[in-house]
């Protein structure tokens, strides 16, 4: 579809985090369709409700210290483009995208030598800028990557944390190797998913809740470890020989998990961290880092362009089971019962459809 160019603004409701506390607000907004330099305007298909949404959905001090209120919340989608500026010729009008999420500068040293992901300018849409929890957003063309236009939206819409995950899975070799998923919220289910698809030998999955270990299990994973009844480090160790396991995809962001996981880790072995933790993690650098010599990723975002084709040649070759990792489909305007269900733990990823009609 394109903007008919007479129209020069466009109503839309949105997710609007606009008081300093708990809740979102769901209300109209007017856009206008003027478009910056590289801008274009896309047409919101499908989102999805991400941690950092919860994050500002409590308005926890990580929001507080971060967030500028009023703003449109949201940085998970696919959707169609409507209206390029007239200098973009990266994409076109009809491409359905989804977006990096992250707005690079393109100018810093991290950016000129090819690792945006770790620029020092970074915004990232619904924390520093309006998201895309509305029915359009305005994205720069950089920013947005063409899919097929065979695939499921839904599944378009993760593409951005399941790049997270490939990421996190995709820096140590893990075919024909024991691996350990740390933590199976949505992102560790697709990080199990994602492991799975690269033949991962055997997969042990550590987790707290039920809801999420019977997913899991769903999914593939060898061994689930329920770290409330079970002794991990123990349990981990006995399923591996002795010897534990050759990679860690941290998740979870728990204290105790990653100081387990730096115990099972198997000599030069390889931890990629996502997972962010709120307490100081203490490490026997000496005897379980040095002596080890194991390897340690910090997974930050996704890299740019290269994990979007792997994310892409990953849905396309049919071996993700994204359809029982997306647990819940919501309206965009149910955005307050997606955040109760995701604070709840009982659920994988939510995906929230807007609805064009205008509700005063
Ligand atoms: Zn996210
Ligand atoms: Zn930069």
């Amino acid at each position: 579809m394109k903007l008919a160019d007479n129209v020069k603004h466009l109503d839309t409701m949105a997710v609007v985090k606009d008081e300093p506390k708990k809740g979102f607000s769901f209300h109209k907004k007017t856009i206008s369709t003027n478009l910056q330099r590289g801008e274009v305007l896309v047409k919101v298909l499908t989102t999805s409700f991400c941690g950092t949404d919860y994050h500002i959905y409590t308005y926890d001090d990580w929001a507080k210290g971060r967030l500028k209120l009023p703003l449109t919340v949201g940085h998970e989608f696919s959707g169609e483009i409507i209206k390029v500026a007239d200098d973009v010729t990266r994409v076109t009008i009809g491409d359905i995208v989804s977006a990096e999420t992250h707005i690079i500068c393109g100018t810093c040293e991290f950016c000129l030598r090819g690792e945006g992901h770790i620029c020092e300018n970074t915004k990232i849409i619904g924390v520093d800028t309006d998201g895309c929890f509305a029915r359009y957003i305005k994205m720069p063309a950089a920013n947005c990557f063409v899919n097929s236009k065979d695939v499921n939206p839904l599944h378009l819409s993760v593409q951005e944390p399941l790049g997270n995950a490939v990421h996190t899975l995709n820096h140590f070799e893990v075919k024909g190797k024991s691996v350990a998923i740390v933590g199976c919220g949505p992102l560790g289910l697709m990080g199990l998913d994602v492991a799975k698809a690269y033949d991962a030998r055997q997969i042990i999955a550590i987790e707290v809740n039920e809801y999420r270990r019977a997913l899991a299990t769903k999914l593939g994973a060898d061994l689930v470890i329920n770290p409330h009844e079970e002794d991990v480090i123990d349990t981990v160790l006995k399923a591996t020989d002795g010897r534990g396991v050759d990679v860690v995809a941290e998740f979870s962001g728990n204290k105790t998990a990653i100081e387990q996981a730096f115990k099972y880790i198997k000599a030069g072995g390889g931890m990629s961290l996502l997972g962010l933790p709120t307490e100081k993690i203490t490490l026997d650098l000496a005897n379980d880092i040095v002596f080890k010599g194991i390897h340690i990723y910090g997974v930050v975002g996704r890299l740019i362009y290269d994990t979007w084709h792997e994310v892409k040649r990953l849905i396309e070759s049919g071996k993700l089971h994204l359809d029982d990792i997306i647990t819940h489909q919501l309206r965009l305007q149910d955005i307050n019962e997606a955040a109760e269900i995701m604070g709840s733990g009982n659920c994988g990823k939510i995906v929230m459809v807007p609805e064009d009609d205008i509700r005063e």
